[in-house]
């Protein structure tokens, strides 16, 4: 058994990495699955912005999952409920091979719940990805803003974003990110 997270800011090759760390059970032959949800209207497989894609289950709740697998792939992590946490729990002491991926700070600077309660699980490895900022294009970027309008949008967004061109997505560095204070 195993748990590896990984998680990092938008355009940070977190679905690149996941797609990546399960390839050698594919060619070993070990049953592999790969689950993204279904909320997620961008793409119908598990796709990377660096063209790699494999073909995916959509579900609402991690729950949904009847097929069986040696070896787990779930990426947009933060779309799911906390509750889903427990799935994975049952996965890994199942013995089964599990990667996750997903942001892992939200657009206002905070953690997903999921994500910290998926920390709290001890993952084996964590990996922290992190993209280049797209403002000053310069500096590591961990932080995902999201734009209207080139102006950040810092509340009041609903939990999950609408992909619909309303609105834009930024990865960007500390000095140019834009947090909300509370
Ligand atoms: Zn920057």
């Amino acid at each position: 058994m195993s748990f590896t997270l990984i998680i990092g800011p938008m355009k940070s090759g977190k679905s690149l990495e996941l797609i990546g760390s399960t390839t050698p059970y594919k060619y070993a032959n070990k049953k592999t699955l790969f689950v993204q949800p279904k909320i997620n209207t961008r793409d119908k497989k598990v796709s990377s912005r660096a063209g790699v894609m494999a073909e995916s289950t959509a579900v609402s709740s991690l729950h949904e999952i009847e097929a069986q697998f040696d070896v787990i792939g779930v990426d947009e992590i933060h779309m799911f409920s906390i509750e889903d946490a427990t799935i994975v729990e049952a996965w890994i002491l199942q013995g089964k091979k599990v990667f996750i991926s997903g942001l892992d700070i939200d657009y206002r600077g905070q953690m997903f719940p999921i994500i910290q309660r998926l920390l709290e699980l001890k993952p084996d490895v964590v990996i922290f990805k992190k993209a280049i900022c797209d403002l000053c294009g310069r500096h590591s970027a961990y932080f995902s803003q999201i734009t209207q309008n080139s102006k950040p949008v810092l509340s009041d967004l609903p939990s999950i974003i609408p992909e619909d061109g309303t609105y834009e997505y930024q990865a960007r560095c500390r000095n140019c990110y834009q947090k909300y204070h509370q």
